[in-house]
């Protein structure tokens, strides 16, 4: 009996009839990129997101290689997923040897997940020269494979490893080693571009031949990034036929990558109608693939099509003008059906229309601003930024210096100073910082102390929040989130500018501030005095008695 008729083919519905069925490797091949680690309850976190997202087959591993892999297993067979099905990596039977008797292949069984996928040769080269064996005996070995896991009541997908190549080589074997598959009951059987060296027209020209080959049958396409085509190639996979599409979030894998999962499922869907993910899905790619980088401990890459920080950014003025008027003009999508949001780019190329875009963005009544008060808001931003100031990412230091700009900016308090220690006291103790910040909210003056093992900049904060308190209680709410640095002339070394940002949030609101300077310990000071000041902005209320006067 055909193994596949007991449990029939259409276990596994795509969002869309005729739709493709995706298929996510983060966990196996995403995870062997350089620098992406998972941990164990991150990958199970993962594989909600992804059960979330409507994906149908999750790749958790490769059953048997480690023991990391299998404990995975273990721990998902405890969760509750509301669709996605998860797969366990493995092997054909090694040469000469029987299912029963191979350790990978039982592993696949003891993983216990509802399918495996196993890789098998599919080009001749590698049967003679990788396996050392026959070709008849090749193809008995993914015959058998598929059909022993089969029996043992698994959905099987049929991985044909270099399948491009073979094909090239010899069209009749590879596609006997597909049949093959097919013919023992495999669910699936995926055209592997192993090296990731094919073009888009050759993985066309020989998916539409397979398809030709196998109307009936549910071929996959898996490609790598080598030519930089592993989005191009499994949509011309696509087109020609193939429906189950392979590939990692965030593009994660061996060497230059995997097929980006995040760059084709919205291709599919938003460029070939093709459901990939149920409709209303469509717009969690962003914050998915934010929330899958923070799991991997990767950066977000910022020109990520689609998702990334620049990927609906405008930076020049003819185009920052053109999407004001439509937005049309410049994108090819609109940023919310990705999840994204349209960011314009202040820089030295910017000029009167990107300022103005920017104060409408930030709900800060730009109509009323007369033609003078925005150039003079223009010539303030580019001395800043001639400066090493960068506002790209500091929002919040932009709201302060239009302000100045426009001679509205009220200071909420005066420095009359900070000084700032840093002590360690022999080789084993921690660097203890300690800093003073003195301040004066109209007749009142205050000093305080802050002290820090996690360096001087938290000293300071420390105290000029404990100072700033006393008369706006609200300061205590602010955290810091993030703290960057970077040193804009290295040639220079120490003499060289040095650029804080920050980023602060008060549990609702995030903003980022920038400062610059000579010494590091002031560019940090500025970026902190700007958080503050822009949260009391926000409140924008006189300052309260404070408790304890301490006047002057
Ligand atoms: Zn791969």
């Amino acid at each position: 009996m055909n193994a596949r008729a007991k449990t029939g083919k259409a276990a596994v519905r795509p969002a869309q009839a005729d739709g493709p069925v995706i298929y996510d490797s983060t966990l196996r091949d995403g995870a062997q990129a350089l620098g992406v680690t998972f941990s164990q309850p991150g990958k199970i976190r993962f594989a909600h997101l992804m059960d979330e997202f409507g994906v149908p087959y999750l790749e958790g591993g490769f059953a048997g290689s480690n023991e990391r892999d299998m404990q995975f297993f273990r721990d998902a067979a405890k969760e509750r997923f509301s669709q996605i099905r998860l797969v366990a990596f493995g092997a054909t039977r090694r040469v000469g040897g029987s299912c029963k008797d191979d350790p990978l292949v039982q592993a696949l069984l003891k993983a216990g997940t509802p399918a495996a996928a196993i890789y098998g040769k599919a080009w001749k080269l590698h049967v003679a020269e990788v396996l050392r064996t026959s070709e008849a005996e090749n193809l008995d070995m993914i015959s058998e494979t598929v059909a022993h896991l089969r029996g043992h009541g698994r959905t099987v997908h049929f991985d044909a490893e270099h399948f491009f190549d073979g094909y090239k080589d010899d069209p009749e074997y590879a596609l006997e080693a597909v049949g093959r598959a097919f013919e023992a009951g495999a669910e699936s059987v995926t055209l592997c571009d192993t090296n990731g060296g094919t073009l888009p027209h050759e993985i066309f020209a020989v998916v539409s031949a397979v398809r030709g080959r196998f109307p009936d049958d549910l071929i996959g396409i898996h490609a790598h990034n080598d030519c930089g085509l592993a989005v191009a190639n499994p949509l011309e996979a696509f087109r020609a036929g193939a429906r189950m599409v392979q590939g990692c979030m965030n593009g994660f894998g061996e060497r230059a990558g995997n097929a980006n999962l995040t760059t084709i499922i919205p291709a599919l869907q938003l460029k070939l109608g093709a459901a990939a993910v149920p409709p209303e899905k469509l717009a969690t790619p962003r914050p998915l693939s934010r929330a899958v980088a923070d799991l991997a401990n990767q950066r977000p890459d910022p020109r990520a099509p689609y998702v990334g920080d620049a990927a609906f950014s405008h930076k020049a003025g003819t185009h920052v003008s053109g999407v004001r008027r439509n937005p049309a003009t410049f994108e090819h999508v609109p940023p919310e059906s990705v999840g994204n949001e349209r960011h314009v780019v202040l820089s030295e190329l910017s000029g009167a229309s990107n300022v103005l875009y920017r104060l409408k963005q930030a709900g800060a009544g730009a109509a009323d601003l007369s033609r003078d008060e925005v150039k003079r808001i223009v010539r303030e931003l580019k001395e800043r930024e001639a400066e090493g100031y960068s506002f790209e990412s500091a929002d919040a230091s932009f709201r302060i210096l239009v302000q100045k700009a426009l001679r509205a900016h009220k200071p909420f308090f005066e420095l009359e100073g900070f000084r700032v220690i840093v002590e360690k006291r022999g080789g084993g103790q921690p660097c203890l910082s300690e800093a003073t910040v003195k301040i004066r909210v109209g007749d009142h003056a205050e000093i305080t102390a802050g002290e820090s093992v996690n360096g001087p900049v938290d000293a300071l904060d420390k105290a000029l929040r404990k100072a700033l308190s006393q008369f706006y209680p609200e300061i205590a709410k602010i955290v810091l989130t993030d703290f960057r640095v970077r040193i804009l002339d290295p040639k220079e070394a120490t003499g060289a500018t040095t650029r804080v940002l920050i980023e602060s949030t008060d549990g609702e609101k995030r903003w980022g501030t920038v400062g610059v300077s000579p010494n590091l310990i002031e560019a940090a000071w500025q970026a902190l005095l700007d958080s503050v000041e822009y949260k009391l902005l926000g409140s924008a209320r006189a300052p309260e008695r404070p408790s304890r006067r301490r006047a002057r």
